[in-house]
């Protein structure tokens, strides 16, 4: 038989594969799709095989040694074909590392736990020889000298060993250093996490099980012998009755503990034949809002059955498509997922629902669990590795047809997929803001034209793309223009803060209208919820004397000020400092705090309601996913009076009994310097507005802004989606931004700014002769960010009408900074980037 090779993906940022041989002890094995263990400079490393061939690659200097797979990992291909042609697209449309875009689909890897070992060397021999001998000029150290001789015993020594010897890592590490002790990396099956379940063996085991005493003349020896027969026979009998009395199989340690018998016994009488013992995975822990939970029972309304009659006859055609589901904000959109779902277990194809955030998740797998049962997976970034590896397994051998989860799960390895949902399909959430810099709405509908499958998107503010593509034809239109059980949608006001200030001339952390509203509420025992997209106490510490912010000493960045941590903090890169009493620059007294942030109108609230149960959910105040839980659950159960909150809460929840949402400094996101700005804010506003009023009780939203006349306020005001597109696509289209121009976005970033701009400069000439092959080429220009995490970073923008030609312009200019050495940690290239901040 030919020899077989394969090219392998590995997560390295490089953007070939590299080649290895398929060894013949391998033969009649698949190799495509499989994960595999291969040497890559001198460690093992798990990547995946992404085609295969009989010929070797032709090399120039031909002197290459292949080398061979070490391992097959799984017992089929962890990817189909359709992932490894999706992680291929996605490779070459965002120009990401082919390695590290395979990395992002594959399942967690648990199975392998990478060590370090140390061994002696050949120079630390000769030491050690030379000290026995009393030869060699340099004398050791003693401490030295008996690490030396612990290596020259044991031969290996694993770190986690290592770390207990004297003096640990650090005084081995000298050792490594100086030549006498070399550091090895191995890679080392880890044993999955499992437990022994032992059951009674209902046959009732085999023979000697007993002891007999044959003698009439016990010795002592037979005494004790008779003595521990008994107590084995005891301990047997307390094992059944457990094992009886719980009427099923039970895990060791329980069983161990219940019949007060150690380990070696239950092994004795399994080898006795009296019991079953087997391993079974850890299950999942379970999730603590299931239990008492009740899926609504809703007939749908007629505008419901008619978006979801349309989905059946897609589903039933069996072909790519791409439906947008436009529906306002509590038009009960989830019924319709749901619906979809159904249709696409119906035709025994499976599908995928993508939600912006985990916990997003919980609320809708906890419905899609109730419907569908056992048939759901959940996949998110969230879940410990061995979890999130099972959930990706039941999916890859059909266990679950359902898979529910944020971003990543667009990758989910369902086989036969016949639908992806993606749910506020217009979230940034839904890039990934590290390569590969992937947009997951897009990919999902890339995957559904792959895999003949239906992708539904769904928003009550559509991204401009969508809501263009559904225009032009390309994307098919659905609506849902009611709130459910006629519910109005809440009522909005606007509040102008100019006016505020004219009558008060005094800036309050909430306005007086909002402050009212709210009283108002706590007297009727109904909930409120507050918006105030900052984090954090004060925005920022100015200098009265120089007008300078104190800032980051990372970043080009105000620092925020947390009163609770009496700390000055870097929102980017995390850097604090104590704030201090002087300016840095000029050390004048009179620094002042600007801005109210979540912090300050939490502790405001406090004080003017000190009856109520006010509470804040940020992350500064929610830093896991349970703390999350907790607050929101008790939110949900009326434990809570007002919610104040940064635009985690802003989203999908669906609360009865909130009556009002204040919206503090709405127009915080109309001040940035990006395309996205004015669509930012203004679904921002309505998706905050959409929480109002859900249940039986009508609501009303107050919005406080400097710039009531702004468009995107003024539309948001009236929940007039059209008119908003309409106005926002003119602009776009002036201005030549998306969706009417393909943009892309190359960042060069290094801690010495004469690099940086060196490499800028050789971009630019790179990019040059591209403005007469239709791409236009802005900067480079110091980035919105001119300074992140030490990094010094410039910018350059890539507009295109036609996107096969932006696509020329950054993949050269890939190659171009190879051939140049320009490090590929220095270059960032954002291909349909959120932002251009
Ligand atoms: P959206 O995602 O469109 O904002 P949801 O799907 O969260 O809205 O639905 C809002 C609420 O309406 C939920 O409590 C849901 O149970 C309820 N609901 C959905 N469809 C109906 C219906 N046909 N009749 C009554 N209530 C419904
Ligand atoms: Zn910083």
């Amino acid at each position: 038989m030919h020899q077989r090779y394969c090219e392998v993906a590995l997560p390295v940022p490089l953007r070939n594969t590299f080649t290895y041989a398929v060894p013949a002890s391998l033969n009649g094995e698949p190799v495509v799709g499989r994960r595999v263990v291969v040497p890559f400079r001198n460690r093992p490393i798990v990547g995946v095989a992404v085609s295969e061939s009989d010929r070797a690659p032709e090399t120039a200097g031909a002197e290459v040694r292949i080398k061979p797979i070490a391992e097959l990992m799984d017992r089929g291909p962890a990817l189909s074909a359709n992932l490894i042609e999706l992680g291929r697209w996605i490779s070459g449309y965002y120009l990401a590392p082919i390695g590290e875009t395979f990395r992002a689909m594959l399942p967690p890897e648990t199975e392998l736990r990478h060590d370090c070992e140390y061994t002696l060397t050949n120079a630390g021999r000769a030491q050690l020889a030379q000290f026995a001998l009393g030869t060699g000029d340099d004398i050791p150290e003693p401490e030295d000298m008996v690490l030396l001789r612990r290596f020259e015993e044991a031969e290996s020594v694993s770190s986690a060993q290592a770390r207990r010897w004297p003096g640990g890592e650090a005084a081995i590490e000298k050792l490594v250093q100086r030549g006498l002790v070399i550091a090895g990396d191995v890679a080392r099956h880890r044993k999955a996490r499992t437990q022994t379940i032992v059951a009674w063996k209902p046959e009732g085991g085999g023979a000697g099980a007993n002891l007999t005493i044959h003698s009439a003349e016990t010795s002592a020896e037979e005494k004790r012998m008779s003595r521990r027969a008994q107590n084995e026979r005891a301990a047997e009998e307390r094992v059944r009755e457990v094992l009886t009395a719980t009427g099923g199989p039970v895990p060791l340690g329980l069983l161990m503990e219940k019949a007060n018998v150690t380990r070696t016994t239950i092994q004795r009488l399994e080898k006795n034949g009296r019991l079953l013992m087997w391993e079974e995975p850890l299950t999942a822990n379970e999730d603590p809002w299931d239990t008492d939970f009740t899926p609504p029972n809703n007939v749908l309304n007629s505008e419901q059955n008619q978006a979801l009659a349309e989905i059946w006859r897609w589903m039933v055609a069996g072909k790519f498509a791409t439906g947008l589901l436009h529906g306002v904000t509590g038009s009960g959109k989830t019924e319709v997922y749901l619906g979809a779902i159904d249709a696409a277990l119906s035709r025994r194809k499976s599908a995928i629902v993508l939600v912006p955030e985990i916990a997003l998740t919980l609320w809708t797998s906890r419905l899609a669990r109730a419907r569908f049962g056992e048939d759901v997976a959940i996949l998110h970034s969230g879940l410990p590795d061995i979890e999130r590896a099972r959930e990706w397994w039941r999916a890859r051998n059909g266990e679950a047809r359902v898979v529910v989860g944020t971003r990543s799960a667009v990758f989910a390895p369902v086989g036969n997929l016949g639908l992806i949902i993606v749910d506020e399909e217009q979230e940034s959430a839904y890039k990934q803001e590290e390569t590969p810099r992937y947009n997951g709405r897009d990919v999902a509908v890339y995957r559904a034209h792959l895999e003949g499958a239906v992708a539904l998107l769904g928003s009550a503010t559509p991204s401009l793309e969508s809501y263009h593509n559904a225009h032009a034809g390309k994307y098919r239109l659905l609506e849902l223009t009611q709130r459910v059980a006629n519910r109005p949608l809440a009522e909005v006001r606007i509040i102008d803060l100019r006016e505020e200030f004219r009558q008060r001339r005094k800036a309050m952390p909430v306005s007086e209208p909002l402050r009212a509203a709210i009283a108002l509420r706590l007297e009727e025992k109904t909930q409120a919820m507050i918006l105030i997209n900052r984090r954090g106490y004060s925005w920022s510490l100015l200098c009265r004397n120089c007008g300078a912010f104190v800032q980051c000493q990372n970043c080009s960045i105000a620092l925020t000020y947390h009163k609770s941590r009496q700390r000055l903090v870097c929102h980017y890169c995390g850097f604090s400092i104590r704030p201090p009493k002087q300016c840095p620059k000029c050390h004048a007294e009179y620094l002042y705090f600007v801005g109210d942030g979540a912090e300050r109108v939490e502790e405001y609230l406090r004080e003017q309601f000190p009856a109520a149960r006010v509470a804040r959910l940020d992350r500064d105040t929610v830093r896991t996913k349970r703390e999350y839980q907790q607050v929101l659950g008790a939110f949900a159960k009326g434990e809570i009076d007002v919610l104040v909150g940064t635009q985690m809460v802003a989203k999908g929840h669906d609360f009865q009994r909130v009556t009002l949402v204040g919206v503090v400094a709405a127009d915080l996101a109309l001040g940035r310097p990006d395309f996205r700005a004015a669509e930012r804010t203004f679904q921002l506003l309505t998706q905050v507005a959409g929480r109002a009023g859900r249940g039986e009780l009508s609501g009303e939203v107050l919005v406080e802004t400097y710039y009531p006349e702004h468009y995107a306020i003024e539309y948001a005001r009236r929940q007039d989606y059209a008119s908003f597109y309409e106005k926002e696509a003119h602009f776009r289209k002036m201005l030549h931004y998306p969706p009417f121009t393909a943009l892309a976005s190359v960042l060069i970033r290094d801690r010495k700014i004469e690099n940086a701009i060196r490499w800028s400069r050789a971009l630019a000439s790179y990019f040059a002769p591209f403005e007469e092959r239709g791409v236009k080429v802005l900067g480079p220009a110091a980035a919105p960010l001119a300074r992140l995490r030490r990094d010094y970073r410039f910018q350059f923008v890539l507009k295109s009408p036609q996107r096969a030609a932006l696509g020329r312009a950054l993949s050269g200019a890939v190659d171009f900074c190879a051939a140049k050495d320009i490090p590929e940690t220095a270059v960032i290239v954002d291909v349909d980037p959120a932002t251009l901040m």
